[in-house]
């Protein structure tokens, strides 16, 4: 799916949050939205996933869902936002119950998620158990599981320690590559931003106005 946003400005009461934003999320790319800390960019991605209405602009979105596509739009946070007393496993087979799929269809998608995910042998740990680059690969293996026409990501690394960080990048280029998918990723970081993104979107500091969209050549490593 395409996303094109057209002219976004936005205010909250008195606090002008974003001004004249214009980009395109291509099919099947990686787009990050990179800029300091209030400038926007969480209430951008919630625009970018129709969640919240700007005051002016609009957001367009076209093209085809995936195949397999259960829920149009998934969401990974910075905190993981993991059930405590659900397994990994568990984690992954509610939001599959919650599309009415049970059984060996949910298995088999749950098995192929976790291996590619590195969480074959920990389905049935506790997040409590996990590392947090684990239960931050939980989170991305419960969003992709679903098959989602476009993946928004808020932050997600920005709780893991920089060791992390970069193993977590790897498997995220890993995933993709295996299977291209549609992502919106919010970071304060750059170089996450210029590593992942076959697009950035760099905003200024708030009213956050686009400084400059850098298109990189990837394939990404
Ligand atoms: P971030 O860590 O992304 O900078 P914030 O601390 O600015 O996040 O905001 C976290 C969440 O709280 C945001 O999703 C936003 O919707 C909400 N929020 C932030 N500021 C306000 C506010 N002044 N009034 C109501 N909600 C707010
Ligand atoms: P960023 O993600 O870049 O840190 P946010 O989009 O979270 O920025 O917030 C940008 C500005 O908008 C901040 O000043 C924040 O306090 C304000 N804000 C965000 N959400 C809300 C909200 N729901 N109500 C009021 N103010 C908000």
């Amino acid at each position: 799916m395409e996303i094109i946003l057209e002219d976004i400005s936005h205010s909250y009461g008195p606090t002008e949050v974003l001004r004249d934003i214009n980009f395109t999320v291509p099919n099947g790319q990686i787009v990050c939205i990179v800029g300091p800390s209030g400038c926007g960019k969480s209430t951008l991605l919630r625009f970018a996933g129709g969640l919240e209405q700007p005051q002016k602009g609009q957001i367009l979105q076209s093209g085809h869902t995936p195949e397999g596509c259960l829920n149009p739009l998934t969401y990974i946070f910075q905190d993981f936002a993991l059930l405590p007393w659900r397994s990994v496993y568990g984690n992954i087979s509610l939001v599959l119950e919650h599309h009415n799929i049970s059984g060996q269809r949910a298995a088999a998608i749950i098995a192929d998620m976790l291996a590619r995910t590195k969480l074959t042998d920990f389905a049935h740990a506790l997040p409590k158990q996990l590392s947090g680059g684990m239960k931050q690969r939980v989170a991305i293996a419960r969003a992709l599981a679903v098959n989602p026409a476009v993946l928004l990501m808020d932050e997600p690394l920005s709780a893991l320690d920089s060791q992390t960080r970069e193993l977590l990048m790897a498997d995220f280029i890993d995933l993709w590559q295996q299977r291209p998918f549609t992502a919106i990723y919010v970071t304060h970081n750059l170089e996450e931003a210029v590593r992942l993104g076959h697009q950035v979107v760099v905003l200024s500091r708030r009213p956050g106005k686009i400084r400059d969209v850098i298109h990189i050549k990837k394939p990404l490593t």
